[in-house]
């Protein structure tokens, strides 16, 4: 299985418009950060994306993705959203229509944001985006011949979903995981998760609570996104503790 991080930012992106902090004007790409998402591609083929972000338009042509089976969305955050209209030249190409699997409270949200993708007229004319919304709860669900665990983590007050996939797991926008979810978390080769900045934040971890998950999951490795331009790449990366690092837009891994 294969995975590429297409954006590693935080909602602003990084760089900030108008910022001219360390992190903004630096030259290391691994400081330009495109909102958060990542690509996922089975050993069979099988092809899932986590978010459509508002840079998902640039992350598909960047990354050379010209089809998709299924969106798996974390939540309703337009960071996380936004750039789901551009399924549309993947649904006009291959004539299809894409799945997108969500909790309850992110369908209801998405469906109100793109009221329009269910005109009848646009459909039958192909010019929005053909998709079918699945509610999925928190239980194991099957994409293609492949197994999804959600995890349910909270997000401040609100109940989103990260995803597990074989010994994979993705966990974005968390600020709180109970000790049921993160046993579903036992094994991993790779955990992904947020990790917003140095200071505290209401509805993010930020590193030294990523830090703390990642010790209490022990996955082989552990990567840390939704970044913010208060993480100097290297400066921070070389101060993590072992297995620990920062991901970057365009950071790929066998799994
Ligand atoms: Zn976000
Ligand atoms: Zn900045
Ligand atoms: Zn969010």
């Amino acid at each position: 299985m294969k995975v590429i991080i297409l954006g590693s930012g935080t909602s602003q992106g990084v760089p900030v418009i108008g910022c001219k902090c360390e992190t903004c004007s630096s030259s290391n790409p691994k400081d330009k950060r495109l909102r958060t998402s990542a690509y996922i591609e089975t050993n069979e083929g099988v092809k899932l994306l986590i978010d459509t972000s508002i840079d998902f338009r640039q992350q598909m042509l960047k990354n050379k993705i010209d089809n998709l089976d299924a969106v798996l969305y974390t939540h309703h955050h337009v960071d996380h959203i936004n750039g789901m209209d551009d399924l549309r030249q993947i649904t006009q190409r291959y004539d299809k229509f894409i799945d997108l699997y969500a909790n309850e409270t992110t369908v209801e949200e998405m469906k109100i944001s793109f009221r329009y993708v269910f005109n009848e007229e646009l459909i039958k004319y192909k010019s929005v985006p053909l998709v079918n919304f699945h509610v999925i709860k928190n239980e194991m669900l099957r994409i293609k011949n492949v197994d999804i665990i959600p995890v349910e983590c909270m997000h401040g007050n609100l109940k989103i979903f990260g995803y597990r996939i074989n010994n994979f797991a993705y966990i974005t926008d968390c600020s709180a995981i109970s000790d049921n979810e993160l046993k579903k978390l036992e094994g991993l080769k790779v955990l992904v998760i947020n990790a917003l900045r140095i200071r505290p934040h209401p509805t993010h971890f930020n590193l030294q609570e990523a830090i703390e998950i990642s010790k209490r999951v022990k996955p082989k490795r552990t990567f840390f996104t939704h970044l913010t331009h208060d993480i100097l790449h290297d400066k921070i990366n070389s101060t993590l503790p072992k297995r620990i690092e920062l991901a970057y837009d365009g950071l790929e891994f066998n799994i």
